[in-house]
């Protein structure tokens, strides 16, 4: 059983073999020291877990006022027409009409999302330039702001000099962008040149084989108007980005790096930021009486945890806060109700919720949000085993209702039953939000454009949708009803944790609401459609997308600070 470990100790390189420290021997063969480790030689270039985890690199990226272009990888922007920019006219000038030349050959018309690509020509010191169409600007949205910056990060490659340098002025009059705006692409380029390359040992030789995103690029500068005031705008914007990164850098890992003890130490690495973070062990969550959360992780040799993030920015430290919890399932087989084999090492990404929940606090720490605001993560393996929950079990709940379990495969609702439960007993929140990779259902339903909202509360509700709509982040209301929730009426306990064939999405989140007390305002996010595997976007090449981080600290910053 999980829980009879000693604390001291931790796992093999495989994420397998639980090291003993004080009472066992250590097994001869394991050049790790680890018990009953059947690794014979290691490869220390292998030796992943030493590495610790350290944050995927990014491009630095700063703001100078406008300023003639001398060196490097030249960007400018043009308008439906096309209409150059400024410099755009005047780099054309001083090429003497290349600029020109290059427009009427490949017939570039400005429409937003073209770009003309053209290798400097002549004496003028810049080694390549590209025209990039915006269409009109005057409808350009936040989210288009930012993924202009990710489409142009898209096309740097440090080939072609490792300095770039954007000049972010309008064709037309007025010429001059806001901060924010400047700010938001600049926030698009460093998503975009997130990568989680880790574990590649080789560097593709062939240039087709390097990805676009590719981090030779040393230096990023955007030429701004207001370049000081973009500056700062942009310190909160890299905070948001960092925690996006931060929770991409979680989705991504595998699950033999990331198991639940792990991740709750990368909850924990908060602290560096001023979050209290407490971790409660299996022991613990059992005084509380959290059984359902345990049932799932009591298949796994990996025991369970429940980490509590603390972000008090509020002037009055002791004002009610908001509350996230995130579903954090390290790896879901689907349990003794196990999965088909194809598509399971998708699985690893179980945790998509969780690791918004740390991103997101990340967020709020790094750029100091006046709110207090706690996060709360299950963190569970969901395995088959002799000591697995059976399909059949009851369990209890920390709330004191029970539960029938009849597919061990809807975990993650026992998991966040527990956590939701945990979250408003202790800390009387002013609303809550949960994330979690829910169900499959969601994607059939919505696809992998919109999470699916679920609410209790239309305020909540509205607010979340403007976010999403701010942020490109975006959620869709599917409804909640005492119809839907006599589906998970159980024969022989309060509830069973499945519903039928049908509505899978909404009988998982009535399944929630149970666990929501009455005058609590909440919100559940399904983000198994948007968490991960969701396709490249400008500001997105890997496979977490690290959704939800911006779309709650914008709820949060929206409505909650001050
Ligand atoms: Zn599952």
């Amino acid at each position: 059983m999980a829980e009879m470990r000693p604390e001291t100790g931790g796992y093999c390189l495989h994420g397998k073999h639980y090291l003993v420290t004080r009472t066992h021997a250590v097994h001869a063969t394991c050049p790790k020291g680890f018990v009953n480790c059947n690794l014979s030689s290691a490869n220390p270039g292998l030796d992943i877990r030493q590495k610790g985890f350290p944050m995927s690199k990014t491009t630095a990226v700063s703001f100078t006022d406008i300023a003639p272009l001398k060196e490097g990888v030249a960007v400018i922007l043009a308008e439906d027409g096309p209409t150059l920019s400024p410099a755009g006219k005047a780099l054309d000038k001083a090429s003497e009409g290349a600029l020109t030349n290059a427009i009427k050959m490949r017939k570039f018309k400005g429409k937003k999302k073209s770009i003309l690509d053209m290798i400097m020509p002549g004496n003028l010191g810049l080694s390549r330039v590209l025209i990039v169409g915006v269409g009109a600007l005057k409808d350009f949205s936040e989210d288009d702001w930012v993924r202009l910056g990710g489409a142009i990060r898209g096309k740097l490659t440090g080939r072609d000099g490792p300095n770039a340098t954007i000049v972010l002025e309008r064709p037309k009059r007025p010429y001059a962008v806001s901060a924010e705006q400047a700010a938001d692409v600049a926030l698009g380029a460093m998503l975009r040149s997130y990568k989680f390359d880790k574990y590649k040992t080789k560097q593709a030789k062939k240039d087709g084989e390097r990805d676009n995103n590719d981090t030779d690029l040393a230096k990023l500068t955007i030429q701004c108007a207001n370049a000081s005031t973009a500056r700062r705008r942009f310190a909160t914007q890299k905070a948001v980005g960092e925690g996006i990164n931060v929770a991409r850098d979680l989705v991504n890992e595998p699950a033999n790096i990331l198991g639940p003890k792990e991740f709750a130490d990368r909850a924990k690495a908060l602290t560096k930021l001023g979050v209290k973070v407490q971790v409660l062990d299996e022991q613990a969550m059992r005084k509380q009486g959290m059984d359902a959360l345990l049932a799932v992780g009591q298949g796994s040799d990996r025991p369970s945890f429940m980490a509590v993030m603390e972000w008090k920015g509020a002037k009055d430290k002791s004002g009610k806060p908001v509350a996230i919890v995130g579903k954090g399932v390290t790896f879901d087989t689907g349990g003794i109700s196990i999965k088909p084999a194809a598509g399971m090492g998708d699985m690893k990404g179980d945790m998509a919720g969780a690791a918004c929940v740390v991103g997101l606090i990340h967020a709020l720490a790094a750029r100091k949000a006046k709110v207090n605001a706690v996060g709360l993560i299950g963190l569970v393996e969901n395995m088959p085993s002799g000591t697995a929950t059976r399909p059949g079990d009851v369990v209890g709940s920390m709330s004191g209702q029970t539960i029938e379990i009849l597919n061990t495969d809807a975990e993650g609702r026992l998991v966040l039953a527990d956590v939701l439960c945990y979250a408003q007993e202790k800390y009387k929140p002013k609303w809550v939000v949960n994330l979690a990779t829910l169900t499959g259902a969601i994607l059939v339903a919505l696809g992998n454009e919109h999470a699916g909202l679920f609410s209790n509360d239309d305020k909540l509700s509205d607010k979340l949708t403007k976010a999403g709509i701010e942020t490109g982040e975006k959620v869709w209301r599917l409804p909640l009803g005492p119809k839907y929730d006599e589906l998970i009426k159980s024969d022989i306990a309060d509830m069973k944790n499945i519903g039928g064939r049908w509505g899978g999405s909404i009988t998982a989140a009535q399944f929630l609401q149970r666990f929501i007390k009455e005058g609590t305002p909440w919100a559940h996010l399904d983000i198994a459609g948007t968490g991960m595997g969701s396709p490249k976007t400008e500001i997105n090449q890997s496979w977490g997308s690290g959704f939800g981080v911006r779309l709650l600290n914008r709820l949060v910053a929206e409505n909650d600070e001050g």
